[in-house]
């Protein structure tokens, strides 16, 4: 297991910014993340587990603890029915390298989600999802180190308490698991119609007569050049602001003035409105600020031009959230989480 020191953070995250950790080590094995963890807590070094950092803000400041590079590899078929097969994936595989795996050897679930940056490991947190598949969908359980009872645990879905971009690791147990490996149960089978709107949008263009899993893997990877910069090219955290999600009422409000108001009934009773629409609708679409823009292809990616640190992304945050609140009432939030001291 390798320990860096005073190591820069910009190159490991997707968005470019921020300053140095004062550690840095890679785990390939359970066994180094528990070694990891139980010398932390001699040293009384805090730890933050990164994947690919494709949804991490790093703040300018030196963290002074210890950044966990996941690298645990593995992809292992675990067991199988006539319809079904479960697999058993390593935290530090690479999510889309995963999802051409799974396609590959016909497997139905994760299609959809081709080409989402970062690891297998990251996919939980969040509950990362895109055209109408999320990990919820598939997930069966996951086992990670529990930083509170210093024990590998096995969590299964139901705990996970997944909701829109949201479950326990990025919410009431934030900062307590460092997920190991994740399974999941994929089906043997054809995807089937209705598909997500953008995604039937393309088949018909392109006038798509037999819809197999590669055929969504290549739509996917293509409405979502269009729409989303390559990280390589382009520093960005994806998407930066959640979607919204209203009460029936606010929606109604909104309907009023704005009668093409995009939304979408969630099984909770709220409506998840485009934030993407609202920040257009505001008159962001490509504005600059403190050398981030709003992405002119997407209004809800920011990307970076030349922000030299963690206070200009913050400043053109704080603009946006406010020039969106004063037209719509609605406060929007930040979807990637933050590394900071
Ligand atoms: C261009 C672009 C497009 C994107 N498109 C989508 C999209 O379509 N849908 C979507 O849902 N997201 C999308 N994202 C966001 C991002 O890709 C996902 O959230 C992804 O799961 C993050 O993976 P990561 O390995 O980079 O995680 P990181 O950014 O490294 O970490 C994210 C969070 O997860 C925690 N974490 C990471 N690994 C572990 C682990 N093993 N155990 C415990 N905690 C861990 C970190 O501590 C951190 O809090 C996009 C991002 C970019 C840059």
């Amino acid at each position: 297991m390798d320990v860096m020191t005073n190591i820069s953070l910009k190159q490991y995250t997707t968005m470019k910014l921020g300053g140095e950790t004062r550690y840095m080590a890679t785990a390939d094995s359970a066994g180094d993340v528990v070694s990891l963890y139980r010398n932390a807590r001699k040293e009384n070094l805090p730890i933050f587990v990164l994947g690919g950092g494709s949804n991490v803000i790093t703040h300018d400041e030196v963290f002074e603890g210890i950044v966990l590079l996941n690298k645990i590899k593995g992809f292992e078929v675990i067991s199988e029915t006539d319809e079904t097969t479960d697999v058993k994936i390593g935290a530090g595989e690479v999510w889309d390298e995963v999802v051409e795996k799974a396609i590959g050897l016909g497997l139905q679930g994760i299609e959809a989600m081709s080409g989402i940056p970062g690891t297998a490991g990251a996919a939980p947190v969040q509950n990362v999802g895109a055209y109408g598949q999320e990990i919820a969908d598939t997930l069966i359980s996951l086992e990670a180190y529990d930083s509170k009872t210093d024990t590998i645990v096995t969590i299964y879905a139901d705990e996970c308490d997944f909701s829109y971009r949201n479950s326990i690791f990025r919410d009431k147990e934030k900062g307590r698991y460092c997920i190991l490996n994740i399974t999941l149960r994929l089906n043997k089978a054809e995807p089937k119609p209705p598909y997500y709107a953008s995604l039937q949008r393309y088949i018909d263009e392109n006038d798509i007569r037999e819809v197999n899993l590669s055929v969504i893997r290549v739509a996917v990877l293509n409405i979502r050049s269009e729409k989303l910069p390559d990280p390589a090219e382009l520093p960005s955290a994806g998407s930066f602001f959640k979607n919204a999600l209203v009460e029936k009422w606010k929606l109604e409000e909104l309907q009023r003035e704005y009668s093409d108001i995009p939304n979408y009934a969630m099984s909770d009773g709220r409506y998840k409105i485009p934030t993407g629409w609202l920040i257009d609708k505001a008159g962001l679409r490509g504005y600059r600020s403190h050398g981030m823009r709003v992405y002119e292809k997407n209004a809800l990616v920011l990307v970076n031009d030349s922000a030299t640190g963690y206070d200009d992304l913050a400043a053109i945050r704080e603009e946006i959230v406010q020039i969106v609140f004063d037209k719509f009432g609605i406060k929007i939030e930040q979807e990637p989480l933050e590394l900071s001291r």
